[in-house]
């Protein structure tokens, strides 16, 4: 997959425009208002209980307003798959090539802060198997595997 157009809905809900949920107006606020420290802006929806984060000092959401629950699948989706390219196992630009791949969507959209809640399940799951895949092949040679065995579904 290389091209694909989104809808002008589409674009509003990944530029943090409107909210996902309810289709509102988001508003932005200081994230101190959140987390009681200032880690720039947040694209938020208060009736949802849904916000973003902005890439480091400036006003371009991470990704999609999410809830609770897709914060928490979010996290997650990064502390699985984020070990691929922080120990080493595929550099970064390649670690992003392999889920784009992995999750058939473009390279363009291949950032966790767009996915689905489905969609973030699917990055812990196959980054599990991908880390103990690597640990196998650590144990095969001999080499010290860099991370524990993970329990996949
Ligand atoms: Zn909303």
């Amino acid at each position: 997959m290389n091209e694909i157009e989104l809808t002008i809905e589409q674009s509003k809900i990944y530029n943090g425009v409107i909210c996902p949920y309810c289709k509102g107006i988001s508003e932005m606020i200081k994230s101190k208002e959140i987390y009681g420290k200032d880690y720039g802006w947040l694209y938020i929806c208060k009736p949802c209980d849904a916000y973003v984060g902005c890439h480091k000092n400036s006003k371009r959401p991470l990704g999609r307003l999410a809830n609770k629950n897709l914060r928490k699948l979010k996290n997650e989706a990064h502390r699985y798959f984020d070990k691929i390219w922080k120990l080493k196992i595929l550099d970064r630009t390649k670690a992003y090539n392999w889920l784009s791949e992995q999750l058939n969507i473009p390279f363009d959209y291949t950032h966790i802060g767009m996915f689905s809640e489905k969609t973030c399940r699917t990055v812990v799951e196959i980054s599990k198997r991908a880390l103990n895949d690597n640990r196998r092949l650590d144990m095969d040679f001999g080499v010290e595997p860099v991370t524990e065995f993970f329990e996949t579904i």
